[in-house]
């Protein structure tokens, strides 16, 4: 937990360079990844660092070329950078992501890519998508909060950076606010280091610490996660209440396919749309009792909220969908209670 060490230490010096608490979960997390990790402050600070690094590269147009990015997603990502550096495609859509490369060609930073998209659960051909942009010159950026490391190995499929929202699923309780990069270039992570330290976007260690606990129990965490937003899915599609829903582990999703060759399992977001719009989407959101309406996802705790009660969520994610974050507890309880806020949603409107 110290911010300065005895002088000529070998591990440490100042805490805005190195920690020991850093190194620990960094390899942990680089070796679950398969590369180098580098822990920032939050997964925004480490998308920042990355889309710096990239936007440097030598021979780009000023002020750094253009990011080809999903249509949808995150929203945070989509708001750093000026709306004219970003080219949005449908991720989904292998053709018409390399068409976008090809339109761009040699102005391109990097093609940023997530699977499954938040939150509208577009799933990418990963490995088709890579060997495109390296065939182009363009890195290839993974973010991989939804899958993890548990469900993908952006690496090996390719890509030539990893990034992590360690606030979600890797950490798992929302109890802290981290983020993180896997390289396998090591010339990439010294940039990435030394971009961290002079901007001092630098972890807690004491945050660090509780990722680390967390990252113990991920996998039995996922699996969980997992089985039971599949029971749920499985129950939620053809409600009377529902218009869609979207889960990649559903032989009814568009994703399915493409999921089960690109991950190992389907994850642990389930996405609904409701008939009747914003209203019954809020009503439903407020009917709740064991479910909490809150944003973030991934903890051992389900959470769900209406996107579009976000300005900045994109709109092309529908007004009334509302993303489930499912949590560990007994599935049987999580269906009673969202049976229930489905019945009374519907009554009052
Ligand atoms: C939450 C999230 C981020 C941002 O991470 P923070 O830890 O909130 O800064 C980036 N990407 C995805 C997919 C996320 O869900």
């Amino acid at each position: 937990m110290a911010s300065t060490y005895v002088a000529g230490d070998p591990g440490a010096a100042y805490g805005r360079w190195t920690n020991p608490v850093w190194t620990s979960f960094e390899q942990a997390l680089g070796d679950l990844e398969g590369g180098v990790a580098t822990v920032f402050s939050s997964g925004m600070a480490a998308v920042n660092a990355v889309l710096e690094h990239a936007s440097s590269r030598p021979g780009l147009p000023a002020p750094g070329g253009v990011v080809v990015v999903p249509d949808g997603a995150y929203s945070g990502t989509l708001a750093l950078l000026p709306p004219a550096r970003y080219v949005r495609v449908d991720i989904a859509d292998t053709a018409a992501t390399v068409a976008a490369l090809d339109a761009h060609s040699g102005e391109v930073a990097a093609l940023w890519i997530e699977s499954p998209t938040n939150p509208a659960l577009a799933i990418a051909d990963v490995n088709a998508l890579t060997s495109a942009a390296r065939a182009r010159g363009v890195p290839t950026v993974v973010d991989n909060t939804f899958a993890t490391p548990v469900g993908a190995n952006p690496l090996a499929a390719g890509a030539d950076v990893v990034v992590h929202s360690v606030t979600k699923l890797l950490a798992g309780h929302s109890d802290l606010v981290l983020g993180a990069v896997v390289t396998g270039d090591p010339t990439t992570t010294a940039a990435l280091v030394d971009r961290r330290t002079r901007q001092g976007s630098v972890a807690s260690p004491f945050d660090t610490w509780l990722a680390l606990r967390g990252l113990r129990t991920l996998v039995v965490r996922v699996e969980r996660a997992c089985a039971n937003a599949a029971m749920l899915a499985e129950r939620l599609v053809g409600h009377p209440a529902l218009a869609r829903v979207r889960y990649p582990g559903l032989p009814s999703d568009p994703g399915y396919e493409r999921a089960r060759r690109t991950l190992r399992m389907p994850g642990s977001i389930v996405c609904v749309e409701f008939h009747g719009g914003a209203a019954v989407a809020d009503a439903f959101c407020d009917a709740v009792r064991l479910w909490m309406p809150a944003t973030s996802l991934g903890a051992v705790e389900s959470t769900l909220e209406r996107r579009r009660r976000w300005p900045a969520e994109s709109a092309s994610v529908d007004e009334s969908l509302v993303r489930l974050s499912v949590g560990i507890e007994d599935v049987e309880d999580l269906w009673t209670d969202l049976e229930q806020a489905l019945v009374s949603a519907t009554a009052h409107t």
